[in-house]
C-alpha cells in the first residue's frame, strides 16, 4: 500500500464521511499523505487539518474543479474535472471557486425545474435539507439520493439513466471555468493541476488522448492513473500519452464513503516504472 490518497470527497460535498472522520479514516488506513478534493469547495479543509494536525499525517489542501473544454473544430464542449493539489496561497482559487459555487446553485434549481413535470413533485427543499441549506454544496448525487428517498426510483445509479446524466431529459451541463482557466487559478495559487479520472468521461479514445495533450498543452501538471478495473489497454493507452506529454501521475481513490461503497480509501493503481508522483514535489 503507497499510504497516498489524492482524490477523496467529504460529506461537504458528496461524501458520506465529515472531514475530520474522513482523515480519522485514513490514519486507519495507513494514509500519510491526504488531499481532500470536494467538489468546487475548499471548505471542509480547516476542519480536516485539526484533526491531520495530530497524526503524523500530511493533509494536501485540494479541491476538485468542474471544469470543460472543447474541440475546435466542433461547437460541442466536454464536461472534465480537475483535481487542484497543494495550494500555498489560495486566494486567487478562492475566488473563482465563489463563482463557480453560484454557478452549482442555480443549476440545481434549474435541474429541479426540468425534473418538477417529469416526477410530478419538487423536490427542491429535499435537496436542500441534505446541504445543511448551502444550496451550493448540492450535487448530481444529492440529487439522485432524494429521488430514490421518494421512491421515484429504486437506485442512485437508476436516478442519472433515467434523469440527470447528459442527454436525459434533466440534464443540465456545468456551465462552469474553462479547462486553461482553471489550470491557470490553481497555479496563480502556487497549487498543481490534476486531469481527474481520464477514463471515465464517456469519451471515445482519441478524444481521451485529444483531451491528455490538451491538457499538457495548457500547462496542465499530472494525469491520474486509470482505476484497476479499467481493461489493461486502457491503463497501456494513459501511460502512453503520460510518458509522450511529460506529465507526472497522481494516484486517488475517488473515495466517496457509503455513496460509494464499492471504492476503498487509499485503494490506488499501481505506478508503472519510470513515472513520477506529483507529490513528490509537494513541500
Ligand atoms: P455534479 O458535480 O453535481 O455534476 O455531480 C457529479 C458527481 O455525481 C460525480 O462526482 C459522481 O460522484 C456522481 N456521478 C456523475 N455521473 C454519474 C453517473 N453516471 N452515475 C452515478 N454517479 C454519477
Ligand atoms: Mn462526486
Ligand atoms: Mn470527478
Ligand atoms: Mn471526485
Amino acid at each position: 500500500m503507497l499510504g497516498v490518497d489524492l482524490h477523496t470527497h467529504s460529506n461537504i460535498s458528496d461524501g458520506t464521511l465529515s472531514p475530520e472522520q474522513l482523515v480519522h479514516a485514513a490514519h486507519e488506513k495507513g494514509i500519510h499523505t491526504l488531499a481532500l478534493t470536494d467538489h468546487d469547495t475548499m471548505d471542509g479543509l480547516a476542519l480536516a487539518a485539526q484533526i491531520a494536525n495530530g497524526y503524523d499525517m500530511k493533509l494536501i489542501s485540494g479541491v476538485e474543479i468542474s471544469s470543460q473544454w472543447s474541440r475546435p473544430a466542433t461547437k460541442k464542449s466536454y464536461s472534465v474535472h480537475i483535481v487542484a493539489l497543494n495550494m500555498q496561497h489560495p486566494e486567487p482559487l478562492l475566488a473563482v471557486l465563489q463563482q463557480q459555487k453560484q454557478i452549482r446553485a442555480e443549476r440545481a434549481e434549474q435541474i429541479c425545474r426540468l425534473l418538477t413535470p417529469l416526477i410530478g413533485q419538487d423536490i427542491y427543499a429535499d435537496i436542500l435539507s441534505k446541504v445543511d441549506g448551502e444550496a451550493d454544496r448540492i450535487t448530481r448525487t444529492h440529487i439522485a439520493k432524494t429521488l430514490v428517498e421518494k421512491g421515484i426510483v429504486s437506485r442512485v445509479q437508476q436516478a442519472f439513466d433515467k434523469y440527470i446524466k447528459e442527454g436525459k431529459k434533466a440534464y443540465v451541463k456545468f456551465d462552469g471555468l474553462g479547462l486553461e482557466e482553471t489550470i491557470q487559478a490553481i497555479h496563480a495559487s502556487g497549487g498543481f493541476a490534476v486531469l481527474a479520472h481520464p477514463t471515465r468521461y464517456d469519451l471515445s479514445a482519441t478524444n481521451v488522448r485529444y483531451l491528455i495533450e490538451l491538457f499538457a498543452q495548457s500547462g496542465g501538471d499530472a494525469v491520474e492513473l486509470p482505476p484497476q478495473i479499467d481493461p489493461p489497454a486502457t491503463r497501456q493507452m494513459v501511460d502512453r500519452m503520460i510518458a509522450e506529454q511529460g506529465l507526472k501521475v497522481s494516484v486517488g481513490s475517488d473515495f466517496h464513503g457509503e455513496n460509494m461503497p464499492w471504492i476503498q480509501l487509499g485503494r490506488v493503481p499501481v505506478m508503472k516504472a519510470g513515472q513520477v508522483g506529483i507529490w513528490e514535489q509537494f513541500q
